[in-house]
């Protein structure tokens, strides 16, 4: 038993303190007044992996199938942040985002993704030159779509707020602990952690990157698994920055909707180029050198990783060559902004999606939860991840009612 935490059983322990866990627990006390709530978080602060190393976007959820729950959750996420950060003062700025064709077969491809963004409520246009060019004056292309309910925002800055109004609710959020196993005894869960023993009634897994193995831990079958892709970036240099006013994006391939290098300046005006998407032999790997054993064999040793990779070597092969390589970056972002020069591109960090597969080899492309024995599981939550945590979490939340009752 560490020293901060309580005797008696919790009402609620989330493990994992991302933006998703950090929201299901403020959901959890909005929902359920009075009780008593603990986040666990293994690293040394929150918002260590996913939910402090991504683009910042404020996706506008242009891209989701309507009525799926990432467009609802979206939707819905992107309000509730607006009003955080409003709320809390967290710097945000609604740039707006433009998709280019830059090809003449891309032209005929905007409109299918105009059509649904427009399902999905949101006001958009179609713009020729003549006004992508006032939009973006250094960008090259021939149409686009000008989706102005994106923005950007520093989302460490979110999940570090989100922290202190837990703190100040009265829930517990332990760093350094991390769940090493566990055990089930007369409805009570036993969570052993690095800082020791801690007991609750519901235990809910926000586990990010580890999330499949939590669950498979817990006896659910997810029928998926994780697999890591590391997504690199390059930043431009600051003489560059000009170039980019917003967001400036390639029409992504359906099929593989987080690739398609983009340009993305952020709150502080840095301007991001990338990421990219490399298969990642650690989950947690923020460099190519990075390996770990277990991580590797669990996706190799999987059936649905082979179904997704084989049939698009082609496509991880380009990936692979784009990693780390400022030229082949710099090739990619000139097919939109000629100006800009392998020169203006410096590395920057990386982060890795935690990306859900089938058994089929299908990326899991909406968000997926599951609950049982005690348990909620978040099993998959990439990106809008983040613009959607704050729904997100009032969603999973609403599932321990079945779990209390
Ligand atoms: C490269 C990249 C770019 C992205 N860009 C965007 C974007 O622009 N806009 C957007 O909306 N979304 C974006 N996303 C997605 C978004 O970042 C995620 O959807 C979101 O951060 C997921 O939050 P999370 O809390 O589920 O995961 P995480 O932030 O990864 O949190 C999971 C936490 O669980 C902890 N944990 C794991 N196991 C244990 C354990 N056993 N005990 C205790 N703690 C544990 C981990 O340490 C971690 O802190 C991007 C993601 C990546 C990787």
């Amino acid at each position: 038993m560490t020293s901060g935490m309580q005797t008696k059983p919790y009402d609620f322990v989330v493990i994992g303190g991302g933006l998703v866990g950090l929201a299901t627990a403020w959901a959890l006390l909005q929902q359920y007044p009075g009780s008593s709530l603990a986040v666990l978080e293994k690293e040394p602060q929150v918002a260590a992996h996913q939910s402090g190393r991504n683009s910042g976007v404020l996706h506008s959820g242009i891209y989701y199938k309507k009525g799926s729950l990432k467009a609802q959750l979206t939707a819905a996420g992107r309000t509730a942040m607006l009003a955080f950060c409003d709320e809390h003062k967290i710097k945000y700025e609604m740039t707006g985002k433009l998709i280019v064709a830059t090809r003449e077969d891309e032209v005929p491809r905007l409109q299918p993704l105009y059509a649904r963004g427009l399902e999905n409520g949101l006001a958009l246009e179609i713009v020729g030159q003549e006004r992508i060019a006032e939009i973006e004056p250094y960008v090259c292309a021939l149409q686009a779509i000008w989706v102005p309910q994106a923005g950007i925002v520093d989302y460490g800055h979110v999940a570090r707020a989100l922290a202190q109004d837990l703190a100040q609710a009265g829930a517990e959020v332990h760093l350094g602990a991390k769940l090493q196993r566990f055990v089930r005894k007369n409805g009570i869960l036993h969570l052993h952690t690095s800082q020791g023993e801690v007991q609750t009634r519901v235990a809910v897994n926000c586990g990010g990157l580890y999330s499949d193995r939590l669950a498979r831990q817990t006896g659910v079958d997810p029928g998926l698994r994780i697999v890591p892709f590391r997504g690199e970036y390059f930043r431009l240099r600051p003489e560059a920055q000009h170039l980019v006013r917003g967001m400036v994006y390639p029409l992504a391939d359906p099929r593989f909707p987080f690739l398609g290098v983009h340009l993305t300046r952020m709150t502080d005006g840095e301007v991001l180029v990338g990421p990219n998407a490399v298969f990642s032999l650690r989950r947690e790997g923020y460099f190519s050198r990075d390996f770990d054993l277990q991580d590797t064999l669990e996706s190799l040793s999987y059936s649905g990783f082979w179904r997704l990779v084989l049939p698009n070597l082609k496509m991880g092969l380009g990936e692979l060559m784009r990693s780390g390589n400022v030229r082949v970056f710099a090739r990619d972002v000139q097919q939109m902004m000629p100006a800009v020069t392998a020169e203006d591109l410096l590395p920057a960090r990386a982060g890795v999606r935690a990306q859900a597969v089938d058994k089929d080899g299908k990326l899991v492309e909406d968000f997926r939860f599951a609950h049982g024995d005690g348990w909620l599981h978040v099993l998959n939550a990439p990106s809008p991840g983040a613009t959607a945590s704050l729904a997100i979490g009032q969603h999973v939340a609403a599932q321990a009612a079945e779990l209390v009752n």
